[in-house]
């Protein structure tokens, strides 16, 4: 089994599909890897770092000649892969919905697309999870922006001075990222509250000291919703979570909103009425700004000016923690791959009806076979 890690070229991308720690592992199941030249440079790897993991350094046209699987972050183009064999995997975070173009490309070079986006969310498969371990990081860089661009402290500070107060800080949407901003803003010194639909989650804001403030007299999500996902909410739901919104966002320095919904845009949670309540020189960053935003009026990677509040528009905030960002990823692809590696075949077997293979398998023989692409 040859092994190929692309170096990226999408513009801002700062991420590897391995580091040394995985070009190890998948030595000692006995493949051979082959990193594309200063492919992991952007995140602090060196291309002797992977050699001395037992990798070998090679131009893109060398590294894809003969390999059975390329690894990358973001799906590259078909012709980026010139002089790819049929049948080769690809494995990265493919985006199939926005580059259906490139998928179509795939099926005609014969490769076995693998988008890693689309891992299901099972318990066997939170080792593999890309979504998952680059939200974390991303919740975390939210809060380190936030107090960045904040012209106050975090923490209460009693000083010969005189006293500096907390800062409070309020985060909308407690999935993955928005637990790891309550950490990292309680970490700072912050006086944290948090809200979601989904019931399940007031236990685990609780837990990680910070307040839970919930809509009351209008039910919302049970438990952890389906597979831990929210659903559109009813007008009732949406006009009692602004109200509630409303009075307690006015008395917060810093917001974090991280809320999505599958397949719909992101809900719109604060308004522009809401931001202008807001104390001049509060920060509020929103997540979810590529799915269109939580906060009206925030721009994708952008920082914007509204009343005085500072609206960071946060976009791929992973990429800006390189380091961990690729160690992360290139762990999850390697726990998908050796989770299904024969050892007779010294290469992965991915069962027609498993679910995870049924769940992230685009392409294969010439064709298109995920049912979420042919089906529309
Ligand atoms: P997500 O990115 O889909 O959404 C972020 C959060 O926004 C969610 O908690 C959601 O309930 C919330 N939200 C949506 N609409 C909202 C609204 N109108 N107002 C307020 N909040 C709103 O979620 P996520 O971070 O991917 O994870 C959600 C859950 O799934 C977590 O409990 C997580 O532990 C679980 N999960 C499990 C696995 C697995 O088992 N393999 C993998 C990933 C996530």
């Amino acid at each position: 089994m040859k092994i190929a890690v692309l170096k990226e070229t999408a513009p801002g991308e700062t991420r590897c599909a391995a580091i040394p720690e995985t070009v190890k592992k998948f030595s000692a199941l006995g493949a051979e890897v082959t990193v594309e030249t200063d492919a992991g440079m952007s995140a602090g790897i060196s291309n002797a770092d992977f050699e001395g993991a037992g990798a070998s350094i090679a131009a893109r046209a060398e590294a894809l000649s003969g390999a059975d699987a390329i690894l990358c972050v973001n799906g590259p183009d078909a012709g980026e892969l010139e002089g790819v064999k049929a049948g080769a995997l690809l494995v990265g975070a493919l985006d199939p919905l926005r580059r259906r173009e490139a998928v179509d490309g795939y099926a005609r070079a014969g490769l076995e697309a693998l988008t890693m986006e689309w891992m299901p969310r099972i318990t066997r498969a939170q080792s593999m999870d890309i979504l998952s371990s680059q939200s974390n990081l991303a919740g975390y860089k939210a809060v380190v922006d936030a107090a960045a661009a904040y012209g106050r402290a975090f923490p209460m500070m009693m000083t010969a001075a005189g006293t500096v107060s907390p800062a409070k800080a309020f985060v909308m949407g407690v999935g993955v990222a928005g637990l790891q901003a309550i950490a990292t803003a309680k970490r700072l010194g912050a006086q944290v509250s948090a809200t979601d639909v989904r019931s399940a989650t007031r236990e685990q804001i609780q837990s990680l000291g910070a307040k839970p403030i919930f809509v009351e007299n209008v039910a919302g999500i049970e438990g952890e919703g389906s597979g831990g996902y929210a659903t559109e909410m009813s007008d009732e739901y949406r006009n009692a979570q602004a109200e509630l919104v409303s009075s307690h966002i006015a008395k917060q320095d810093i917001v974090i909103t991280t809320a999505l919904i599958p397949g719909r845009p992101a809900p719109r949670l604060i308004s522009d009425a809401q931001l202008a309540t807001m104390r001049p020189g509060s920060v509020v960053v929103d997540l979810a700004a590529e799915a269109g935003g939580n906060v009206e009026g925030c721009v994708a990677g952008e920082t914007i000016q509204r009343h005085g509040v500072s609206v960071i528009g946060a976009s791929n905030l992973a990429r800006s923690v390189p380091a961990d960002a690729s160690a992360l990823f290139a762990r999850n692809l390697y726990n998908f791959l050796s989770a299904f590696w024969d050892k007779e075949a010294g290469a992965p077997v991915l069962p027609e009806d498993d679910e995870i293979v049924k769940a992230i398998r685009l392409t294969r023989d010439g064709k298109i076979v995920n049912e979420r692409l042919t089906a529309s």
